[in-house]
């Protein structure tokens, strides 16, 4: 195996488990006898060694500022068992949660395996790879969900949006690794706190759904009874969905795609066939907010939950912006006694950059507002404690004078 040799010192944060080794860390690599070309190759397996020539991990190779992304710690080689192993501990971890039908098996270094995320619905499990190293262990990892999951019995690939473009890739990138025996069955559904979602990993976002606002969902539940509600980028209507169950008056749910309206409205109907409160409508959000303020209307609860605005860290400052300007649409709607729901799922972006646009949002309408929560990811999108940087979903509730 081919192996990479730190410069002195830079061996400390992977003996304190942080599982990335950045290229700058780096004196020297020994290429193995079957390299033709004088770099290693994208996702292969490498092993790092301390300038002492300690061993420290194995891990996947990779061309950008993280060249190794760690798998297993203090070893040479990757244990024979490794994803059999490293799959039934992220599911066991579920298990104690008492999570079912719809969650996050594998939330890439929060279960030790970077790169890697694995959503479970119902009998599917719909893996996504976000480094070649992953791509090209696909076929192991869905042997090993298969294996510990008794629920999974299809395997669906989605990689086509996450893998890095830098590296030619071989096999497909979407695909079914284990296809379902009916081959009729083109709706996939599953549950979460007992509602029905229909779930299209082939067209939509990610892995087909947001796992990760399953009990920020329920809190909405909680304070919808008898409320005007506004689910702003509602996707395929999570947030909506607890709402109705919640007894609102009303609600309104609104996003840019209309293939996710079409989403909201079906998952609608299959839940509250005989709803006559609930509306769907494709628009964007600044303009939506804006014509609803100009037609003079007002809200009880209103939840936003946009898409990352910062991709990056060079585009935080526009996030902020971003973020305010919405806040302030938003809390400018709602009606005194009122409540917000907000939340930011830019990695990039901390907490307190975050409440700190959100103040400023409160501030430029000169309402009088109170946290009522502080929200964050569920516990199956685990942090691991040596790297923070896995920490990403952060919200507010608001009560509004
Ligand atoms: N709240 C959702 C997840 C939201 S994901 C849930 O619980 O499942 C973010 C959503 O914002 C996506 O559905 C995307 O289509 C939508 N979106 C992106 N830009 C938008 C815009 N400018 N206006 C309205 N919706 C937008």
């Amino acid at each position: 195996m081919t192996s990479v040799i730190l410069k002195p010192h830079k061996e400390e944060s992977l003996k304190r488990f942080h599982p990335w080794v950045f290229s700058g860390a780096i004196a020297r690599v020994i290429l193995d006898a079957k390299h033709q070309a004088d770099t290693p190759q994208e996702g292969e397996l490498v092993a790092v060694y301390s300038a002492s020539h300690e061993p420290l991990g194995v891990g996947h190779w990779q061309i950008g500022s993280i060249a190794v992304r760690i798998l297993a710690f203090g070893v040479e080689q990757l244990p024979a068992d490794f994803w059999n192993e490293r799959i039934h501990a992220a599911y066991q971890m579920r298990v104690t949660l008492g999570l079912k039908d719809t969650f996050r098996l594998v939330h890439g270094e929060g279960d030790f395996l970077p790169g890697l995320i694995v959503d479970i619905y119902a009998e599917t499990a719909v893996i996504q790879a976000h480094s070649i190293g992953m791509h090209l262990y696909r076929h192991d990892i869905a042997k090993a969900i298969i294996n510990n999951v008794p629920q999974v019995k299809n395997i669906y690939y989605k990689s086509d949006d996450t893998l890095p473009f830098k590296a030619p890739v071989e096999g497909e990138k979407t695909c079914w690794l284990i296809p379902p025996t009916d081959t009729q069955n083109e709706e996939f559904w599953s549950s979460e706190n007992g509602l029905s979602f229909r779930i299209d990993w082939l067209k939509g976002q990610k892995t087909g759904f947001f796992v990760d606002q399953r009990e920020n969902r329920a809190l909405v539940e909680r304070y919808a009874a008898n409320k005007d509600v506004l689910n702003m980028f509602c996707y395929t209507g999570g947030f909506s969905l607890y709402a109705l169950r919640g007894g609102a008056k009303t609600v309104d749910s609104v996003d840019v795609s209309q293939k996710a309206i079409d989403l909201v409205n079906i998952n609608v109907a299959r839940n509250f066939p005989d709803a006559h409160n609930h509306t769907a409508v494709t628009a964007d959000a600044f303009e939506y907010l804006s014509a609803q303020k100009a037609a003079g209307r007002t809200f009880d609860l209103i939840i936003l939950d946009p898409p990352a605005f910062a991709k990056h860290r060079d585009a935080i400052k526009n996030a902020l912006r971003g973020y305010q300007r919405i806040n302030a649409k938003a809390i400018e709607m709602i009606r005194p006694g009122g409540i917000l729901f907000t939340f930011s799922c830019s990695q990039a972006v901390d907490k307190e950059a975050f409440r700190l646009a959100v103040f400023s949002a409160a501030a430029q309408v000169g309402r009088k507002v109170r946290i009522l929560h502080q929200l964050h990811q569920p516990q199956d999108h685990p942090i691991n404690i040596y790297h923070p940087e896995g920490e990403y979903l952060k919200g507010l509730v608001l009560y509004v004078e």
